[in-house]
């Protein structure tokens, strides 16, 4: 019999996503429910169950040789429990356990959702081949994740390269989070669009006020939309600058659907980069785009699973 795949769970506020995952990253067989994330703590776990018991069904289910989770965070993969933002059921919740009695005691590994797009994109995406890297999904949320000596660099609890909470404005706006001016209060989808509408930007007919639509503005030569992306683009350029000048990572890999912005948001991040990332070790650091899309979750996930089963023997 072979045992080469690992079962990928990817939990969001929207969708609970899970696929079985071979060595090349490929996803075999997939399955998805909607997060019922104003429900029970249990009917959450419920709709886990399903996605996790649709896979089993299939005939590649017993060549699985662990699990491996990303989840939307604030995660603690120390204590096995999860705690997201959006799915107010979960505090504290014990999924790490759960999951493994729902698959019978095969190992499971928890990483961040960050954690687990740059697993994926330092396996198989735009990081891949580069030992020092922040990868990064600006998206509702900022969030992240770090390579560090050509390993992934989690963090005791899962979380480390959380740069949508790092503070690049010291007397910013009032975070979510508790603190001021974090890159993410300033560089979010909903807080481009904000920023936008507050400056005087009205949406075109269709009344979409989103940050895509605040995009197709900026690249219409809107003044106000071409405005709120450069702030963004300075938020991440402070963030990414002060994570190069810390650690000397050689590469930032920006993803999430503000990134479809392409060089609306680009090409500012590139020139405020070279504002804040002054000094000689951070002037090579190079910016690229995302490369794994929504499958990244996934195959991080399972890339997060790999890496512990082997024992870190897998580059990923
Ligand atoms: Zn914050």
């Amino acid at each position: 019999m072979h045992t080469d795949l690992v079962a990928a769970l990817d939990i969001g506020g929207t969708k609970i996503a899970a696929a079985l995952v071979d060595g090349s990253g490929a996803l075999l067989v997939r399955a998805q429910r909607p997060t019922p994330a104003r429900e029970s703590a249990e009917t959450v776990m419920g709709a886990v169950a399903e996605v996790l018991a649709e896979l089993s069904r299939s005939p590649l289910w017993e060549r699985a040789t662990a699990v491996g989770i990303g989840s939307a965070g604030p995660v603690d993969a120390s204590a096995g429990t999860v705690s997201p933002v959006n799915v107010p059921g979960w505090r504290d919740f014990p999924l790490v356990e759960r999951v493994g009695e729902a698959v019978g005691g095969l190992p499971v590994e928890l990483v961040g959702d960050g954690v687990a797009m740059t697993a994926a994109e330092h396996w198989l995406g735009a990081a891949r081949g580069y030992d020092n890297a922040l990868c990064m999904v600006v998206s509702t949320g900022v969030g992240g994740g770090l390579v560090l000596g050509g390993k992934l660099h989690p963090g005791p609890t899962g979380n480390a390269g959380h740069i949508g909470h790092v503070s690049v404005d010291l007397d910013g706006d009032p975070c979510p989070c508790g603190s001021r001016g974090c890159v993410e209060r300033i560089a979010s989808g909903p807080n481009i669009a904000r920023r936008a509408l507050e400056a005087g930007w009205r949406p075109g007919p269709d009344g979409d006020a989103s940050a895509a639509a605040v995009a197709a503005a900026a690249r219409a030569g809107d003044r106000i939309a071409i405005a709120s992306f450069e702030r963004a683009a300075q938020a991440l350029a402070a963030g990414i600058a002060a994570t190069a000048t810390l650690v000397e990572i050689d590469i930032a890999v920006v993803g999430g659907g503000v990134a479809g912005a392409g060089d609306i948001l680009f090409a500012p991040l590139r020139r405020a980069l070279r504002q804040y990332a002054t000094l000689s070790f951070v002037q090579q650091l190079t910016v690229a785009p995302a490369v794994m899309g929504t499958d990244a979750g996934l195959v991080g996930a399972a890339a997060a699973a790999v890496r512990v089963e082997s024992g870190g023997a897998v580059a990923v």
